[in-house]
């Protein structure tokens, strides 16, 4: 061991949910708190766009946190991070084992925060993985993708094989996009979308495979096949219901037998908790972490928080994987008042999906059709047109929103509760009313309650519609007939 240090408390990862813990209890007065980061922090919902070229011009680069520089971040904050990855760890004698680039570090902890995030998935086909020896990772920056069921260093994927989840992600994925001609982008999940439009605004010819029936797999598809649209009217081309079977340094070969040829491809296939550390040291771990509403562990001193964690989802109260960076941040505030003896709990939650494909926009909450028959919930849906201004205003859009009910009474559900919304709307952000349904969804409202909301209206801003009690009356009129 090259040096031993000790502290009041230790986050493991510096994604948002490892940074927001550290800020909160530094501004809660604890001063003693080491982080260990193992790559560059990014705001990594920002990356497709980075690469994008549009939203951020300067590209990837402008969306590293610079945590010298950080606004929301104390400005003494490097003093507390240790650069390096966790090798071991041991909650009974309460110490952490670093290798990075100070050498390895021996770190005594009191309280423990696991923020360590998520991976990227990968399935296990072959040509993902390079031949031979791998490029060393330098300054303990090693990260990672589960590639099947395997945790695999990211410097293992071939040459032409991408992923985007950190800043070195977007700079590789960027890099390739200002040398390609063509791309195949598997998974048409939101950020498979985004990065494909990204690399379309590159000048790429984009390709995107998608195994489910239909893109976005967060929509139903009456509401994807708006999305479908929108790729075949940008010249990106879909292959819908088939897989990924080889890569080779040519392109990919499918499952239906055809085969694509491009410079490079995407993996965008989901990503998968990372928890071979809780694993590892015999915390409890089901789909994800298992944590407390305060975000404690099965172990008294160990908190975890983010991507690695499971949580109760608001509108059935099963459990879920929310995978959502806000959210994460949300638990970083949490586990860290708990710490400082400051009572905090976290809600159930509800999931939810808001971006853009092509100025067309889309958010999923909750539950889909899909999903819910998936897991045996039976649903009834209302599907309304929208305009986004009234009939005389020129600016108005089209679009359609979907609000998913469950059909009758079930274990954590009543008839008539509202489990789902989707909206898909033409150059118009849907973030106001889907906020709203977050709410109603997380409430466990039913529809004979949704006339407590009200909505405010001015023709320069929305059309004058009311859209609870159309949702109200529609519903009423499907029940009745
Ligand atoms: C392209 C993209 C777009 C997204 N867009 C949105 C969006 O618009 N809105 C939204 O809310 N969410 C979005 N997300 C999801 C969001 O980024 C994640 O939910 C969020 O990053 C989770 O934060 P986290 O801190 O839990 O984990 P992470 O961000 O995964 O950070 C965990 C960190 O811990 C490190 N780590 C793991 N193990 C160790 C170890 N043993 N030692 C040291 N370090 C370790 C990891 O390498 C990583 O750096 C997006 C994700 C992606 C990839």
């Amino acid at each position: 061991m090259d040096r031993s240090l000790s502290t009041k408390a230790l986050i493991i990862g510096g994604g948002p949910g490892g940074r927001i813990s550290y800020m909160v209890l530094r501004t809660m007065g604890e001063n003693k708190v080491k982080i260990v980061m193992n790559e560059e922090p990014t705001v990594i919902c920002s990356l497709p766009y980075g690469v994008g070229r549009k939203l951020v011009p300067q590209g990837p680069e402008a969306i590293v946190v610079d945590l010298s520089k950080g606004g929301r971040l104390p400005k003494d904050m490097p003093k507390d991070v240790i650069h390096g990855v966790v090798k071991e760890l041991d909650v009974a004698s309460k110490k952490a084992y670093v290798e990075g680039s100070d050498g390895q570090v021996e770190i005594s902890f009191e309280k423990l925060i696991l923020a360590t995030g998520a991976v990227p998935w990968i399935p296990p086909v072959s040509g993902v993985l390079r031949e031979g020896s791998s490029p060393a990772a330098s300054d303990g920056k090693v990260t990672w993708v589960m590639y099947g069921n395997e945790l695999v260093e990211k410097s293992r994927l071939a040459p032409n094989v991408y992923v985007i989840r950190g800043a070195d992600d977007a700079r590789r994925l960027d890099e390739f996009a200002s040398r390609a001609k063509s791309v195949v982008v598997v998974g048409s999940g939101a950020i498979g979308l985004e990065t494909a439009e990204a690399l379309h605004d590159r000048g790429l010819q984009v390709y995107v495979v998608e195994v489910l029936p239909h893109l976005s797999v967060a929509l139903d598809a009456d509401m994807a096949s708006w999305i479908e649209k929108r790729a075949l009217e940008r010249g990106v081309k879909a292959y819908i219901g088939v897989s990924v079977t080889d890569v080779t340094p040519e392109g990919v070969a499918l499952s239906d037998g055809s085969t694509i040829e491009a410079d490079g491809m995407l993996f965008a296939t989901g990503v998968r908790p990372n928890v071979a550390l809780a694993k590892a040291c015999g915390i409890k771990v089901e789909r994800g972490i298992v944590v407390d509403s305060h975000m404690r562990t099965s172990h008294p001193d160990v908190y975890a928080v983010g991507d690695a964690v499971q949580v109760v989802d608001a509108p059935t109260g099963r459990p879920i994987l929310p995978l959502i960076g806000t959210l994460a941040m949300r638990q970083g505030l949490v586990a860290a008042s708990n710490i400082m003896g400051m009572p905090a709990e976290l809600p159930p939650v509800t999931i939810w999906g808001v971006s853009s494909f092509f100025d067309l926009h889309w958010a999923s909450i909750g539950w889909s059709e899909e999903a819910a028959s998936k897991a045996g919930i039976s649903v009834k849906t209302i599907v309304l047109p929208v305009r986004t201004r009234d009939e005389a205003m020129p600016l108005g859009k089209d679009g359609y929103w979907k609000v998913v009910i469950s059909k009758e009474k079930a274990p954590g559900l009543k008839e008539g509760q509202i489990i789902g919304f989707q909206a898909v709307i033409e150059g118009d952000p849907v973030i106001n009313l889907s906020e709203r349904f977050l709410d109603i969804i997380a409430a466990k409202e039913s529809v004979s309650e949704i006339l407590r909301h009200y909505f405010a209206h001015c023709p320069s801003q929305n059309a004058v519609d009311d859209p609870y009690l159309a949702l109200f009356f529609n519903y009423q009129k499907s029940i009745a007939g």
